[in-house]
C-alpha cells in the first residue's frame, strides 16, 4: 500500500506514550497544531511520577513556583502553590488541573500499557502492541515515559519470601498504609528514603534503616507560601523563568563563578553557612563552581557538610555511619531532607550499616543479616530505579532493521541529542538518555524538549515528510560530545544512577553515559542550532 493511502488507515498520526509531566505538555502542543494524537498511559490516571510515588513525604526539591508549566500565563496566575516545595498530593492535583483545564483527558487512554512497538518500513509507521494484545498504528511515536519510572527491587535472595507487607516506594498503595505501632524496615538511603524515614519514624513502633552507602543530604527548609510571597511570585514569573533559563540546572540557584582560591576562608565559610540555611538546592548548585570541579575545593566543602551532620546526630558512631566516605559532596544526587538526621536521635530508629553486617537474605519474617534476623510487619524497598534507559528497556522497541533499542543500547545509550536514535525512524524520545532534560529541574528541561520536538513535527508535516531518522554520523558526534561533558566535573568520581551504575541490574556495573552534563543553556544552543540548520543530522523525506 502506498504511504499516502496508508496515512488514512493509521489509528493516529501521533501516539505519545506516557501521561506524566512530559506527556501532558506534549499532548497540549500537538493538539494546538491540530494533530490527531493519542496518549497511552500505563497508570489509571495522569501524573506519571506524581501518580505513582505516593509514599509519605514525597515532594519535589525544586521550588514549586519553578516547577509548574510556564506555557500559559493564565494557568500561572490561577494556580496557587501552597508550599515552597509542594508535596505529591498537591502536584498530582496540579497536573490533573492542567489536564482538565486544557481538555486533554479525552485524548488519553489509561491502563494502556505498551508492551512493544515496531517500525514498519513499508508503511512508514509504528505498530504498537499493548499488554492487552490490542494493536495501534501511528506515523510518529513520541516517548514521554519518564527517567525514573522503572522501579527496581534489590537483588537479594528471598526478596519475594517475606510474608508481611512489602512494597517498593514507587508502588506505594493508593489506600492508606497503616504504619502506626508497626515494626518497619526500610532498605535504601537515597532521596526517596530520606524523605520517607523521618515521617515513618514518627508513627512506627520501630524503624530499622538498612544502609549500604550514605548520601550527602542537606536541609530542604520547606515553608508555606505567605500571601505576600504568593503575590510576588505571580508578579514575577517572567523573571523567575528567565533566571531558570540561564542556570545550568534550570533552577533559580545560579552557580557562583568566583574562583574558590580567590575567596578568603572566612568569606567562604560565611557563604557556606548562608547556603546551608537557604531553602532548596542552593547548597548544591548555588555553590562555587569549583566545588564540583576541583577535588580540593570539593574536599573542603565536604568536610564542612560532614560537620553539619555530626552536629545534628547525637550518637557519634551513628553520625560517622551517616557520613559518606566514598564520594564527595554533590557528586551524587543530593537528597534534600526535613529532620532526616534528627530521626536517628529517636529511640525507635535503628541504623544497620550493611558494610558491617551485610544482608544474607530476606526471610518470611524479615531481613537476615550476618548478625541477626530483623523481624518486621512492613518492609519498604526504597531501592531506586533502572534510571533513564530502564523505561525504554521495558518496552520492546524494534527499529527499521529489526534491531531492538535494548540491543542497540546494550553497551550504553547512543542517541542524537537524546531525542532520537538512528535505526529508529519517526521516534522522538522526550527525556531520553543523553538529553538535556534529564539533568535539569525537570519541567524546565522537558518544556524545551517538547517545544523543540513539536517544532520538528510541524516542520515534517508542513513539508509532507513521512520519515525522519537521525544519521549515524550525527549520533556519533553527539555521543562524543556527551562523553566530553563527563570530563567537566567530578560527577564521574561517584557511582550512582547519574553515572549509570546499579548493582541490582546485570551490566550496570560501569560508567554509562546517560546524561548530558553540559548544562541547559548549552543544550538549548545545540538544539536551536540544529533547528536553524534545517535539522542537520536528520535525514527526512
Ligand atoms: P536511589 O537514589 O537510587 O537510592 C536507592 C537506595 O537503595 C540507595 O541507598 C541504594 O544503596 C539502596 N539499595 C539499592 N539496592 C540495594 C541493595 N541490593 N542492598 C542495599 N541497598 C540497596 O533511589 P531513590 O532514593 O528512589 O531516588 C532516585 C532518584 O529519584 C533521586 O536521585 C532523585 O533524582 C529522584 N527523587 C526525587 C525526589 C525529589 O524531587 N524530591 C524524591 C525522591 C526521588 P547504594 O547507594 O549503596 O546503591
Amino acid at each position: 500500500m502506498a504511504v499516502a493511502e496508508q496515512q488514512d488507515t493509521l489509528d493516529h498520526e501521533i501516539i505519545v506514550i506516557g501521561a506524566g509531566v512530559s506527556g501532558i505538555y506534549q499532548l497540549y502542543r500537538l493538539l494546538e497544531m491540530g494533530v490527531d494524537v493519542q496518549v497511552l498511559e500505563a497508570g489509571a490516571a495522569p501524573g506519571g511520577t506524581w501518580f505513582w510515588n505516593r509514599y509519605p513525604g514525597a515532594r519535589f526539591d525544586s521550588e514549586s513556583w519553578t516547577y509548574g508549566y510556564s506555557f500559559s500565563k493564565a494557568l500561572l496566575q490561577e494556580w496557587s502553590w501552597s508550599e515552597h516545595f509542594a508535596g505529591q498530593p498537591e502536584t498530582l492535583s496540579y497536573l490533573n488541573h492542567v489536564v482538565d483545564r486544557f481538555d486533554l483527558r479525552r485524548h488519553m487512554r489509561f491502563d494502556a500499557k505498551v508492551r512493544a512497538a515496531r517500525f514498519e518500513e513499508d508503511g512508514r509507521l509504528w505498530r504498537l502492541e499493548l499488554e492487552s494484545g490490542e494493536e495501534l498504528t501511528c506515523r510518529f511515536l513520541v516517548t514521554a515515559i519518564g527517567m525514573l519510572s522503572a522501579p527496581v527491587l534489590p537483588r537479594i535472595e528471598g526478596v519475594e519470601d517475606f510474608k508481611g507487607t512489602a512494597f517498593h516506594t514507587y508502588h506505594w498503595p493508593a489506600e492508606k498504609v497503616e504504619l502506626a505501632g508497626k515494626r518497619v524496615g526500610v532498605l535504601g538511603t537515597g532521596a526517596t528514603a530520606v524523605q520517607l524515614i523521618p515521617l515513618v519514624a514518627e508513627v512506627a513502633e520501630s524503624l530499622t534503616v538498612f544502609q549500604r552507602r550514605p548520601n550527602w543530604c542537606a536541609p530542604l527548609l520547606n515553608a508555606r507560601i505567605t500571601d505576600e510571597e504568593q503575590a510576588r511570585i505571580k508578579a514575577t514569573y517572567d523573571e523567575i523563568f528567565a533566571r531558570c533559563r540561564e542556570t545550568p540546572g534550570g533552577f533559580v540557584h545560579a552557580p557562583d563563578r568566583r574562583r574558590f582560591d580567590e575567596v578568603p576562608e572566612d568569606v567562604r565559610l560565611a557563604f557556606w553557612e548562608e547556603l546551608y540555611a537557604t531553602p532548596g538546592f542552593a547548597v548544591w548548585v548555588g555553590n562555587f563552581v569549583d566545588v564540583l570541579v576541583d577535588a580540593r575545593a570539593n574536599a573542603e566543602y565536604t568536610a564542612f557538610i560532614a560537620d553539619k551532620i555530626r552536629a545534628r546526630v547525637n550518637d557519634s558512631e551513628v553520625a560517622e555511619k551517616l557520613i559518606p566516605k566514598d564520594h564527595g559532596f554533590g557528586t551524587r544526587r543530593v537528597p534534600l531532607e526535613t529532620n532526616y538526621y534528627e530521626a536517628y536521635n529517636r529511640d525507635n530508629v535503628h541504623l544497620v550499616d550493611l558494610n558491617q553486617t551485610p544482608i544474607k537474605r530476606v526471610t518470611a519474617k524479615g531481613i537476615q543479616t550476618s548478625a541477626r534476623e530483623h523481624e518486621f510487619d512492613v518492609i519498604i524497598w526504597a531501592t531506586g530505579f533502572d534510571a533513564i534507559t530502564g523505561a525504554f528497556d521495558r518496552i520492546e522497541f524494534t527499529g527499521s532493521d529489526g534491531q531492538t533499542l535494548r540491543e542497540k543500547w546494550h553497551d550504553g545509550p547512543v542517541t542524537y541529542l537524546g531525542l532520537a536514535a538512528s535505526g529508529f525512524p519517526n521516534l522522538l524520545t522526550i527525556s531520553g538518555p543523553q538529553s538535556g532534560s534529564v539533568a535539569t529541574n525537570f519541567p524546565r528541561g522537558i518544556e524545551e524538549a517538547v517545544d523543540w520536538a513539536s517544532a520538528l513535527i510541524h516542520h515534517l508535516r508542513s513539508h509532507g515528510h513521512t520519515r525522519i531518522e537521525a544519521t549515524a554520523e550525527a549520533e556519533q558526534s553527539w555521543l562524543d560530545h556527551v562523553k566530553e561533558t563527563y570530563g567537566w566535573s567530578l560527577l564521574p568520581t561517584a557511582k550512582s544512577w547519574f553515572t549509570g551504575y546499579n548493582a541490582n541490574i546485570d551490566g550496570h556495573d560501569r560508567l554509562r553515559h546517560l546524561i548530558y552534563n553540559g548544562g541547559a543553556p548549552r543544550y538549548r544552543k545545540r538544539l536551536n542550532a540544529v533547528a536553524d540548520q534545517d535539522y542537520v543530522g536528520f535525514a527526512m523525506d
